[in-house]
């Protein structure tokens, strides 16, 4: 976070009336990925329609190399974008577009695949801490053929504040109280925070209500209208018509992410690490992944 970005309209309180509810606590399925990453995914396929214009949520932790060694070689990825944020350890990024860079503590990676990349994430250390999450964020069907993109932000580039209740605020994306985060979208207006709340802290922030939003409580535990959410749960927040945003209390210590969007109300065919709008489509990438028409 770089506290230059701080200036006095941010510390003001965003004023929200009346707070959305939690629809529904999720509980991750523990998977592996890559060359055998252990990984929790917290947004899962059946509920890409619920939370679009998010396709998944992938949260890894562990102070087991074994766990996280072998990381993520080469692979293809077409139609989406890939948000990863790295809480502790250290990856090497390098991607077919002639890409490359070394992903650290509190930096985010955010790639835009467009018509395809072919990339690889490699752990960086032998041992020590490997944590983070991997959002996937998809592309408007008129967006998902563009050219693949990469930008690299480290801790101290990624836009931040301090509430008056002493919330730490980094906005990854979107907007929080007059602060511009690191990424906008026209189509999907993603907001992607990490709230860092001391006990008893509340923070309140502004929602459209049509678009989607969940929180995930990653330390600690949250209060969020009555329900109690606790470590490593995701609150799918509702869509209710009289709330015009999201309160949250901090019952401990808490680190949470907050992630909202505008949904794009597109078919969504996945197949792997390719989401398109059809299956033609689907069958078009695999058949130009084939032929190596890419990138
Ligand atoms: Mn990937």
């Amino acid at each position: 976070m770089n506290l230059l970005h701080i200036n006095a309209s941010a510390r003001s309180t965003e004023p929200v009336t009346q707070s959305r509810t939690v629809e529904q606590l999720v509980i991750g399925k523990a998977t592996s990925d890559g060359a055998g990453v252990k990984l929790t995914r917290v947004l899962t396929q059946p509920l890409q329609r619920r939370l679009d214009p998010f396709l998944m949520l992938d949260a890894f932790g562990s102070d087991q190399p074994d766990d996280y060694i072998a990381g993520f070689p080469d692979h293809p990825h077409r139609g989406f974008e890939t948000v990863t944020y790295m809480i502790a350890g250290r990856m090497q990024h390098r991607d077919s577009a002639g890409h490359e860079g070394l992903l650290e503590p509190g930096g985010v990676q955010w790639m835009t695949a467009g018509r395809g990349v072919i990339h690889s994430e490699i752990p960086q250390q032998a041992e020590g801490v490997m944590e983070g999450f991997q959002l996937w964020l998809n592309l408007p069907a008129r967006d998902k053929m563009t050219a693949p993109e990469y930008r690299d932000f480290t801790a101290a580039d990624l836009p931040g504040f301090v509430t008056d209740a002493g919330v730490t605020v980094i906005v990854i994306a979107g907007e929080s109280h007059s602060v511009t985060g690191a990424v906008t979208r026209e189509a999907t207006a993603p907001l992607y925070l990490d709230l860092h709340l001391p006990a008893g802290a509340r923070f309140t922030q502004s929602l459209p209500v049509g678009h989607n939003a969940f929180v995930y409580v990653y330390r600690g535990a949250v209060n969020i209208a009555g329900t109690s959410v606790p470590v490593q749960r995701m609150a799918i927040l509702a869509n209710n018509a009289e709330a015009d945003g999201v309160m949250i209390e901090a019952t401990e210590a808490a680190n949470v992410l907050l992630v909202a969007g505008q949904p794009l109300n597109e078919p969504i065919v996945q197949h792997g690490p390719f989401v398109m709008n059809t299956e033609q489509e689907i069958y078009q990438t695999l058949n130009d992944f084939r032929e190596g028409h890419w990138g």
